[in-house]
């Protein structure tokens, strides 16, 4: 799959000038699309069609599909929601329609008209605003989509529902819910994000004649993670190799209160590949886990009365630091002073990648600027709350729009921010995103998150750089979840099934 930013979909419209397509082909060419687009899913002579028209681009689309669909036999009415159009093309698409008995209508004009039509109307189509939508619908057009959304009837969308931004899925809350979006050349990344799917309904990919080498020298910023591109990465089993060949993790989580969590983690990242797993905790908790763990390497530190890591314990954790090739920190380790000071401490004098879970994103986010000062690539999986306490964003706001919160963080500290939720996406420090199309509720339970933590850290100990790690460790967590929910019900399935289930992940591609 392909996807373009809005911004770069502008550039590549550019490019096809070169290629002696003009904006008004182009602006033909969608129409027609779309109107073929909606041919194949219905029978739509003598049908009622109603088109919604915006006075930028998008509106143009829309005069164009309303003469292809005329042309088709449909009985069209135009109705124009802005006024005259505002570029030249799309004004030239308008005098297109010319004397075809096609009716133009002003939003506002002929209320009676308007109510009596889109009664009849068999097909809507959203034209209003296509990827130029930036910011929030105003009060006039939150009353026009959500008329359309109260027809009861198929609507289509063109490149995408007005209120939804094509860059980041944040979606007005009263943005055009369509059946079906016809996207124009290339996926945005609202229409290949399954966050935004209650807008945009099923996607459609429409040519509209752009040569691919338009395409040429457009840096891909969004990849959708699939089977092919996580086994297309994962390291090969190569005969002649030995455990050294696929990395040491040095996993440092547990405390007396969440044992589980250090459980999970090392048994995930064991069910990853990883050479050795060394699990770095209190002695309590190494005593206690060991039955579970008979291949992991115990690291029993010091703790404190408590039950927690100790302080005193870093010098040991030094020297066992030195040897691993990545190391994972986080998952139930508390969040007392002495926790805050080791995830510091590590991500200040770590040589190898460090992922930071659970309660080190909590030591994290009371002094970020730690990150500043590591010298080592960093993988941040914060779930929202977590990233709320990161960004000191309202969880609302990130609910709305995570990945610009989610980039911005990326971005400032050079590190790889994985957005855990039921759609995770994974940005990279370059601002490059990840999205993620596995998973499913039955992995809101407690202890998921520790094992996709355990599958991160295990792929970055044996070598992926950080964001593929990461994009590729969220794709396999969610698959095996899906797999722990075939056999166990999203209801009844655990984190340790998810566990259970990576072998058949693995055994299956
Ligand atoms: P373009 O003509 O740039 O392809 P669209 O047809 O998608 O863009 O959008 C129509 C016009 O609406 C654009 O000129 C854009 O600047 C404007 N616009 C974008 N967002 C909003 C908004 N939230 N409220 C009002 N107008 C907007
Ligand atoms: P914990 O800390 O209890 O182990 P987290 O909240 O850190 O759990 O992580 C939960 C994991 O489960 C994340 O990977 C998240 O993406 C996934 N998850 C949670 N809810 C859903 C959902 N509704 N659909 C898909 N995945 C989900
Ligand atoms: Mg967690």
């Amino acid at each position: 799959m392909r996807i373009v930013t809005s911004g770069q979909m502008k550039k590549i419209e550019e490019n096809a000038l070169h290629y002696a397509l003009s904006y008004e082909r182009m602006m033909e060419n969608a129409g027609s699309a779309a109107a073929a687009a909606i041919r194949r899913r219905a029978d739509i002579s003598g049908r009622y069609i109603t088109i919604f028209c915006g006075r930028g681009n998008n509106g143009g689309d829309g005069f164009v599909a309303a003469r292809r669909l005329y042309e088709s036999g449909a009985n069209v009415a135009v109705i124009l929601t802005d006024g005259a159009p505002k570029t030249g093309q799309a004004a030239v698409m308008l005098e297109r329609i010319g004397d075809m008995d096609i009716a133009v209508v002003a939003y506002g004009e002929d209320q009676p008209y308007l109510t009596q039509r889109l009664a009849e109307t068999d097909i809507l189509i959203d034209a209003i605003y296509g990827t130029g939508f930036h910011g929030e619908l105003d009060e006039r057009h939150r009353d026009i989509c959500r008329l359309i959304n109260g027809v009861d009837t198929e609507t289509y969308a063109l490149d995408i529902p007005s209120g939804v931004n094509a860059d980041t899925g944040w979606a007005d809350e009263c943005a055009v819910r369509a059946d079906a979006t016809v996207v124009f050349d290339s996926d945005k990344p609202a229409t290949a994000m399954p966050a935004a799917a209650d807008w945009c309904g099923e996607v459609i990919v429409a040519d509209i004649g752009i040569p691919p080498e338009a395409h040429e020298g457009i840096e891909r910023q969004f990849t959708l993670v699939d089977a092919a591109y996580v086994f297309g990465r994962l390291p090969r089993r190569r005969r002649d190799t030995h455990k050294g060949d696929y990395g040491k993790l040095l996993n440092v989580a547990g405390s007396q209160q969440y044992m589980g969590a250090a459980v999970l983690s090392t048994l995930a990242a064991m069910r990853t590949g990883a050479g050795y797993v060394t699990l770095a905790s209190t002695k309590e908790v190494c005593r206690t886990v060991l039955p579970l763990l008979p291949e992991a390497v115990m690291r029993p530190l010091r703790q404190n009365p408590d039950g927690s890591l100790s302080w005193q314990a870093m010098d040991e954790l030094r020297s066992a630091m030195e040897r691993a090739t990545a190391i994972l920190i986080g998952n139930g380790l508390g969040t007392g002073e002495d926790a805050v000071r080791i995830v510091s401490e590590v991500l200040k004098t770590a040589s190898c990648p460090v992922v930071v879970d659970a309660d080190g994103i909590n030591a994290l986010a009371r002094n970020i600027n730690i990150l500043k000062r590591a010298r080592c690539d960093v993988i941040l999986t914060p779930h929202l709350a977590e990233l709320s306490r990161l960004t000191t964003l309202p969880v609302e706001q990130l609910k709305a729009d995570v990945l610009t919160a989610g980039r911005a963080l990326a971005c400032e500290y050079g590190v790889t921010v994985v957005l855990k939720g039921a759609y995770t996406l994974t940005a990279g420090p370059d601002g490059r995103v990840w999205i993620n199309t596995t998973g499913n509720a039955g992995l809101a339970k407690a202890g998921s998150g520790d094992v996709l933590a355990g599958i991160i850290g295990a792929l970055t100990a044996q070598g992926h750089n950080a964001p593929e790690a990461a994009a590729c460790g969220v794709w396999l967590h969610g698959l095996a979840g899906d797999y722990a929910a075939d056999s166990h019900s999203q209801y009844a399935m655990l984190a340790r099934d998810v566990i259970d289930a990576l072998p058949l992940v693995f055994a299956d591609h």
